[in-house]
């Protein structure tokens, strides 16, 4: 991993077995896998090898290399030009020939792939896309003959989903995405009975007329959706897929990073945390995904960093929404705080939140006289500078004003 994203902190939160102790019997648990996955690891590795190797030329980046802000950022201020996610096709106006050119690690539509290769030659091309991903396109590239109806259980408007949706409309006919059970439904009646057009437009996309219903289904994943999710859809589809006698092909293609890092999420979860606390970019699915896992069993907040939290309110965002904020989020009685981490989170703004939670205790006590427990956590860095917390009291407020906001300000998703 870059240096510029390692945390001691959290190296040292590891080694202990994911266990932060803090003041008393108040403690941080951290899962046994979270942060940083190996495809992220890869990507951002390819990209700074790139920025060393330059010699002075432009590098455009095609959106994101990942959804973090702190890490974009991080690559921004190393001169790295990055375009907006919706906007990468302007590469073939606003490019320059000398450019090197980087495709983050969710991939690019195949047509720009294509245009990009016309275009440049293989060594101003450098492609971050993760194996995993790539792996769900061998995939599709599979399948035989042009009548395929190809299902994506993804998050619509994601890159990897609209370069997913380019390579499945190359191989079949009709491709639609699958936000959750509710779309489930709406495919699995069309399944029987051909009437797509329940299914939101936005989320249909057909490239030529289509032959009488019919023909084989497939179903792939965003690599990074709720794995507990994928089963149940799955079966749900086969059973449709059966009853009207349509051959159906599955690949199982939540990697294995997302399962992992769900897995060990779901384990913090079951010790009962006061709260969860789940870091990550706001466009990020997989942090989504653990924010929808945690939800179930304690009060959850996604922030993006510990800038974020103030001992009496949190600013948080709910996955398909805004920016938020809930007062009285920390019970005054706490006792342990899970913390969980996308793939796509660097261990730095981790580090960042245990900090935070470091210094509130030693606050705490020292406001009670006691001495305070844990190291002597008082070196700000600009960063965890701006995160301290804002007024060193313990417990923002009543458990029942905390229950009566999450009530308000949690919409089903
Ligand atoms: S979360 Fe999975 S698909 Fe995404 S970069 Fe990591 S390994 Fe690759």
């Amino acid at each position: 991993m870059l240096d510029a994203f390692r945390d001691a902190d959290v190296e040292l939160a590891r080694r202990q077995g994911g266990l932060v102790p803090l003041a008393g019997d108040r403690s941080l648990v951290l899962p046994q896998v979270f942060g940083f996955c190996g495809g992220v690891v890869h990507a951002l590795a390819k990209l700074n090898e790139c920025l060393d190797r330059r010699c002075g030329r432009p590098v455009r980046l095609l959106g994101p290399v990942i959804h973090n802000d702190t890490v974009n950022q991080w690559f921004r201020r190393r001169g790295v030009d990055i375009l907006e996610e919706d906007r990468i096709g302007d590469i073939l106006r606003v490019g320059g020939p000398d450019d090197i050119v980087v495709i983050p690690a969710f991939g690019v539509p195949l047509e720009l792939a294509e245009a990009l290769a016309q275009r440049y030659p293989p060594g101003q091309i450098v492609d971050t896309t993760c194996r995993d991903v790539q792996v769900l396109w061998g995939f599709l590239a599979a399948l035989d003959g042009p009548d395929w109806t190809v299902l994506v259980h993804g998050r619509p408007g994601h890159p990897e989903t609209r370069a997913t949706l380019s390579r499945a409309l190359r191989h079949s006919r009709r491709a639609v995405v699958l936000r959750g059970a509710e779309d489930t439904d709406l495919a699995c009646q069309a399944l029987r009975t051909g009437a797509w057009e329940a299914v939101p437009a936005a989320q249909r996309h057909e490239r030529e007329p289509l032959p009488p219903e019919g023909g084989p289904v497939a179903l792939v994943n965003q690599t990074t959706m709720l794995y507990s999710e994928t089963s149940t859809l799955a079966e749900r589809l086969a059973a449709a897929c059966r009853e009207v006698n349509r051959p159906y092909r599955l690949a199982d293609t939540v990697c294995r990073a997302t399962q992992d890092r769900q897995d060990a999420a779901r384990r913090i979860c079951a010790t009962y945390p006061d709260v969860v606390l789940v870091i990550g970019g706001r466009a990020s699915s997989n942090t989504a995904q653990l924010y929808r896992l945690a939800e179930g069993s304690a009060p959850a907040y996604l922030i993006e960093n510990a800038r974020a939290l103030s001992p009496d309110r949190v600013t948080h965002w709910l996955p398909e929404g805004g920016p938020q904020e809930t007062p009285a989020w920390l019970p005054q009685r706490w006792r342990r705080i899970g913390l969980l981490a996308g793939a796509s989170c660097p261990a730095r703004d981790v580090g960042d939140v245990v900090r935070w939670f470091q210094q509130l205790c030693q606050a705490g006590a020292a406001h009670r006289g006691q001495p305070g427990p844990g190291r002597d956590k008082t070196r700000p860095n600009e960063r965890n500078a701006e995160a301290q917390p804002e007024r060193m009291e313990e417990g923002g407020g009543s458990d029942e004003t905390r229950t009566r906001d999450l009530r308000r300000d949690r919409p089903a998703l």
